[in-house]
């Protein structure tokens, strides 16, 4: 490979969000350089891996992907691409990949990913088998968000790593220490994205809601201490703060046409009063783009168990905020992660994780049974659950979940409620036979997907559109577009968007 210019690359993410927004960043620095992005491996010029260790399984996907990369280094025709493998799979591999697979060109961690252009340019002059997993030691998170293409939606990460040491989690060796960039400076960067045309962030980081720690709340900011009933490690009084993030980027004017505030992922720990208080009806004080929709790992539902993966908080206090929640915010989405089969679990622990969910009544889970990972403190656990206890367990907790969803989707027929629209539906199937027009998919502000038909031409991407929900499943709605005075059709603003991020091979 002579020159970048005017060559591909090629980015398969595997899995968080924080990883599809590294793929971003990766994407928009190469297309600094000249190159422009491709799906197809048989035309990339350069392939990376961005690859995700959280689970046995992810790292196999990522592996066996590299895998199949070898074909196109072979043989006297073959396009020879440089291959770099990216993500948490680079950062705690470091080299040791390279005995299985010789043809990868280099190895980099996340912290990494801005010296790319120059990591390529290396493997482009002939360089092969080098490693860049060095954590920045700087104390202090500066970065600016980088988006390739025009995009109503942008992840925008607001702090990096995680203090908190689960016992099964090997994110904090992979992702370093809690740092978080100030306030001031998030806010220019949303300023720049949507002058660009963003209208929906999602606010990324491993603990957004410990967002601050460390950081003198030196603009005088409002919250200024934070309140938790069910426990405390994130930023102090005098220090920045997360619900004082969202208020600001409410405020402030140069984000009017920013319409919806996400954010990813969270802890019961810091999961604070004032956090709640963001959710009430703007009149009420609360946060007016603040999307109804809140993801909140909580992992098991029994105290015994939640003790011994590290996690500090009791499964009382987690529902007791909860439902405080979901007085102020009628209708908000929930969503969770739950791991099943943690050593030692017992058939009556795994029920009560069974009992969080009807107390809870969750839209979405994110349910794994459990690996143990390499280095963490649970490796050294004996891993006493059998496999298919393990699996029968998950299959029950899934079931469970998807009669609990078919309930919570179908309560939502007859609404009208507002969807940003992500693109063409990949499932054409809602087209009667013989009828006309094209399936669109997007979200609701409470993070649901809703399918709807339109049979005129017009591009829908990116634009905020009223749907009448008509049908359901336990994962969808349907529903048919209306014009309803209450919802301004939006995204019209002189944007044209090109796509949306993907959210494929992606769990929060
Ligand atoms: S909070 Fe726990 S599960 Fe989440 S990244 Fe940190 S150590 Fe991992």
């Amino acid at each position: 490979m002579d020159s970048i210019e005017n060559k591909k690359v090629l980015v398969k993410t595997f899995g968080c969000q924080m990883n599809v927004a590294d793929t971003e960043r990766m994407i928009a620095l190469m297309g600094e350089q000249g190159m422009t992005p491709t799906e197809n491996p048989g035309e990339a010029d350069l392939i990376i891996i961005n690859g995700c260790s959280v689970r046995d399984k992810a790292v196999h996907k990522a592996v066996s992907y590299l895998g199949e990369q070898q074909i196109l280094k072979r043989g006297p025709n073959a396009k020879n691409p440089v291959i770099a493998l990216g993500g948490c799979v680079g950062q705690l591999d470091k080299g040791d990949v390279f005995k299985r697979a010789p043809y990868l060109d280099f190895v980099f961690g996340p912290d990494a990913i801005d010296q790319l252009p120059e990591l390529v340019h290396r493997a482009q002059s002939g360089q092969r088998h080098f490693v860049q997993v060095e954590f920045d030691k700087t104390l202090a998170y500066s970065t600016r968000t980088k988006v390739h293409g025009a995009k109503a939606q942008a992840f925008v990460n607001i702090m990096k790593g995680c203090d908190k040491y689960c016992t099964y989690c090997i994110v904090p060796f992979t992702r370093g220490r809690e740092k978080s960039r100030t306030i001031r400076e998030v806010l220019d960067d949303l300023a720049g994205l949507v002058e660009k045309g963003v209208r929906e962030v999602t606010l990324l980081g491993q603990n957004v809601n410990s967002f601050g720690k460390g950081n003198p709340n030196t603009d005088g900011y409002e919250p200024r201490e934070l309140n938790n009933p069910i426990g405390k490690v994130g930023p102090r009084a005098g220090e920045e703060n997360f619900p004082q993030l969202l208020y600001a980027i409410d405020r402030d004017p140069r984000l009017a046409r920013l319409k919806r505030i996400r954010f990813t992922s969270s802890h019961p720990l810091d999961f604070s009063d004032e956090l709640i208080a963001c959710y009430a009806p703007a009149e009420k004080g609360g946060v007016a783009k603040l999307a109804r929709h809140l993801h909140l790992p909580v992992q098991s539902g029994s105290n015994r168990v939640l003790t011994k993966m590290g996690r500090h908080h009791r499964i009382e206090h987690y529902i007791a905020q909860m439902k405080r929640l979901k007085e102020l915010c009628p209708g908000i989405g929930l969503s969770t992660d739950l791991i099943v089969g943690f050593p030692t679990e017992t058939e009556e622990e795994f029920q009560e994780t069974i009992a969080l969910l009807d107390a809870i009544e969750y839209d979405n889970i994110y349910a794994f049974a459990y690996s143990p990972r390499p280095g963490t403190r649970a490796s050294r656990m004996e891993d006493d659950v059998p496999g298919e206890i393990k699996n029968r367990r998950l299959n029950e907790l899934l079931a469970h979940q998807l009669r609990i969803a078919k309930k919570t989707y179908a309560a939502r027929v007859g609404q009208v409620l507002e969807v940003l629209v992500e693109g063409i539906a990949k499932n054409q199937n809602l087209i009667p036979e013989g009828g006309a027009g094209r399936v669109w998919t997007g979200r609701t502000s409470c993070n649901r997907v809703v399918n709807f038909i339109d049979d005129s031409p017009r591009n829908h991407l990116g634009r905020f559109l009223a749907v009448r929900i008509t049908g359901s499943t336990s994962l969808s709605l349907s529903g048919e577009l209306v014009h309803d005075p209450h919802f301004a059709e939006r995204g019209d603003d002189g944007v044209q968007y090109t796509s949306s991020y993907s959210t494929s091979e992606v769990a929060p």
